[in-house]
C-alpha cells in the first residue's frame, strides 16, 4: 500500500500512525511464487526529524508457504517482522540515493512510501536459510521420487558419500607408492 506523507513531510518533528495491510497474496521471488498465508496489518509509525530524515518504524507478523528443502513439500513459515528504515529528507521530500536512482524497487517517492516495498525487503532480510517441514523429514526417495515422510518405497537408497571417495582415492594412491 503507498501511503501520502504530504502532510508530516511538511511539519517539522510531526509523526504519524497509519495501520496498512500488505497487499500482496503471492510474494514472486526469482521465477518461484510463495503463497502468503496469513497476513495481519502493519502499524507503521513515521516521524519526520527535524525536516532532515524520515524514520520509518513498523512490525507486523505474516505466514509465507515455502517448500521443505528435502521433500519439497509447503511449509507454513512464520514471519515476525521488525522494519526500521531512515529515509533522508530535503526541501520537504523524500531523496532517493543516487546508487538507487535507477532501480524501481526503491520504497519512496518524494511525497509517498510504498509500505510492501518495505515489508518485502523485510521478508527478504529475514528469508530462512533452510526449511524443513519437521526437523526429522525424510525427504524424497532419489530412485522413484517417493516422499519418504508418507510412505518407504522400499528402493535402495545407498548413495555413496563424495567425499569417502576422495578418501578412498588417497588410501589407493598411497598404496601404489
Ligand atoms: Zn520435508
Ligand atoms: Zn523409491
Amino acid at each position: 500500500m503507498i501511503i501520502d506523507l504530504a502532510e508530516s513531510l511538511s511539519k517539522r518533528n510531526f509523526s504519524e500512525d497509519v495501520t496498512v495491510s500488505f497487499d500482496r497474496d503471492v510474494l514472486h521471488i526469482m521465477s518461484e511464487d510463495y503463497p502468503i498465508l496469513k497476513k495481519e496489518p502493519f502499524e507503521f509509525h513515521f516521524v519526520n526529524e527535524e525536516n532532515r530524515r524520515l524514520y520509518v518504524h513498523a512490525e507486523g507478523e505474516l505466514q509465507v508457504a515455502i517448500p521443505c528443502d528435502r521433500c519439497l513439500r509447503r511449509t507454513r513459515v512464520p514471519f515476525s517482522l521488525v522494519i526500521d528504515r531512515i529515509l533522508r529528507l530535503s526541501d520537504g521530500m523524500i531523496v532517493i540515493p543516487e546508487e538507487e536512482s535507477d532501480t524501481l524497487a526503491y520504497p519512496a517517492d518524494g511525497y509517498s512510501i510504498d509500505c510492501d516495498i518495505l515489508v518485502f525487503d523485510e521478508i527478504m532480510v529475514n528469508w530462512p536459510a533452510k526449511v524443513l517441514c519437521r526437523d526429522d523429514c525424510k525427504g524424497l526417495c532419489p530412485v522413484c521420487g517417493q516422499n519418504l515422510n508418507d510412505k518407504d518405497c522400499g528402493h535402495d537408497r545407498f548413495v555413496p558419500d563424495p567425499r569417502m571417495a576422495g578418501i578412498q582415492d588417497l588410501f589407493q594412491n598411497f598404496k601404489e607408492v
